[in-house]
């Protein structure tokens, strides 16, 4: 491993490296999470028509009155009688105003009988909702890259869509290395763990918006290590590699992307933990294939998936890469690594003075309970000395 490369650095080379995905329509029922590749511009004025707010009678705005009762207008059912000064029409929520009518008297404030209905005065507009308050024909309502939040969702229906125009899934292989690796489910034998990585790993690629296409398990033996590579940039996007990164006589995943003609952009990063990260590409036909050796202790992994390869993920899609980032004020002192920045797992508190980060106990790389409780990485810069209580630093919430 040559000279270190800082996370920053290495999440630029990364964006550098990787370009939007094609586009596809997505019916909204499947479409919460997706990223928007189109811009939405209103067809129609939302509300469609002037409507009743309130359950009431529509009338001629004025003083108190005694008004006949003409008809009735229901969502969905409008009156086809109008309103004159000395008339009222019944009205219920959401029901367009009749003709000649502009206000509504809520129900609660008349008395009435089957033909006539005594209201307070009212004044122009009361319990009116225009047409076109939320959003005018013509409006600007949305842009690429917006995530389809649930309320993206129930605005494009009140446009009228069905479907939306949305990048393509980044879709995802996960190779786990190690031959002591068995998966939950099987025996232990001597020296063997349970391989944890492949859940967590797919859990972030899941919610980082990516599609999980495939995960296998790779034995530390090179022909296996190159032909799962090959096996997996045959037919995904992105490829995550666990272990076998590092310069062990049996870590082949290096030998393996070499052999096999990929571009290496680094190789070592600046952070722990995550130094022995790998990140390059390989061309496969007309496409380019993302490719993320994490090392493979469970901590590391999904430290370098969070701040490396979600963001390749994001940005596959179109959407903003960077994770959400705040500031936290330190509840323990953190020595500062000196040659490395350092993530360390914290949970975020509200307090009087804002978010406090505490971290979440031994913050060894195979701890991943440490990842368990925590809410973000507290990103504590190289140095030396520490990071004091009570320092305000930044923090990356994990999603
Ligand atoms: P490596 O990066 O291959 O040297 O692995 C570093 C450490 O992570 C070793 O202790 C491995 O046993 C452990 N490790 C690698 N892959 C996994 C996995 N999928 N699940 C749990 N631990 C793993
Ligand atoms: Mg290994």
């Amino acid at each position: 491993m040559g000279d270190l490369i800082f996370p920053d650095e290495a999440r630029r080379s990364i964006l550098a490296a990787v370009a939007e995905l094609e586009t596809e329509e997505v019916a909204l029922a499947a479409g919460l999470g997706r990223v928007l590749a189109e811009t939405v511009q209103s067809p129609l004025d939302v509300p469609p028509f002037d409507s009743s707010a309130m359950d009431g009678f529509a009338v001629v705005a004025g003083a108190e009155n005694e008004l006949e009762v003409r008809g009735e207008s229901r969502a969905g059912h409008p009156s086809s009688k109008a309103v004159r000064p000395g008339f009222a029409v019944r009205i219920s929520t959401g029901a367009p105003i009749p003709d000649g009518a502009d206000a509504v008297v809520a129900v609660e404030r008349t008395e009435s009988d089957a033909n006539t209905v005594t209201v307070p005065p009212s004044e122009p507009g009361t319990n009116v909702r225009r047409r076109g308050e939320d959003i005018m024909a013509g409006d600007l309502v949305m842009s690429p890259g917006e995530a389809l939040r649930p309320a993206a969702l129930g605005v494009l229906a009140s446009l009228g869509r069905s479907a939306a125009l949305c990048s393509k899934l980044p879709a995802v292989a996960i190779l786990a290395t190690g031959d002591e690796l068995i998966e939950p489910g099987g025996d232990l034998g001597p020296g063997q763990i349970w391989s944890s990585n492949p859940p967590a790993l797919a859990g972030q690629v899941t919610q980082a918006g990516g599609a999980v296409q495939r995960i296998c398990r790779v034995p530390d033996d090179p022909a296996a290590t190159r032909s799962a590579l090959e096996g997996a940039a045959a037919s995904a996007d992105v490829v995550v590699v666990s272990g076998g990164v590092s310069v062990g006589p049996h870590d082949h995943v290096k030998g393996a992307l070499a052999a096999m003609g990929a571009d290496e952009v680094y190789w070592g990063v600046a952070l722990r933990p995550g130094k022995p990260t790998w990140f390059g590409t390989l061309t496969v036909g007309e496409r380019s294939v993302a490719v993320f050796g994490l090392p493979g202790n469970p901590v590391s992994a999904m430290v370098c998936f969070q701040l490396f390869v979600r963001p390749a993920l994001r940005a596959l899609q179109g959407a903003n890469p960077d994770g959400a980032r705040t500031t936290a004020v330190l509840d323990e002192d953190i020595a500062r690594n000196p040659r490395r920045d350092e993530a360390v797992r914290c949970r975020l508190i509200s307090a009087d003075d804002g978010l406090h980060a505490a971290p979440t106990g031994p913050q060894g790389s195979h701890v991943l309970t440490s990842m368990l409780a925590a809410d973000a990485l507290a990103l504590v810069e190289m140095g030396d000395g520490a990071a004091k209580r009570g320092e305000r630093i930044p923090v990356e919430l994990l999603s």
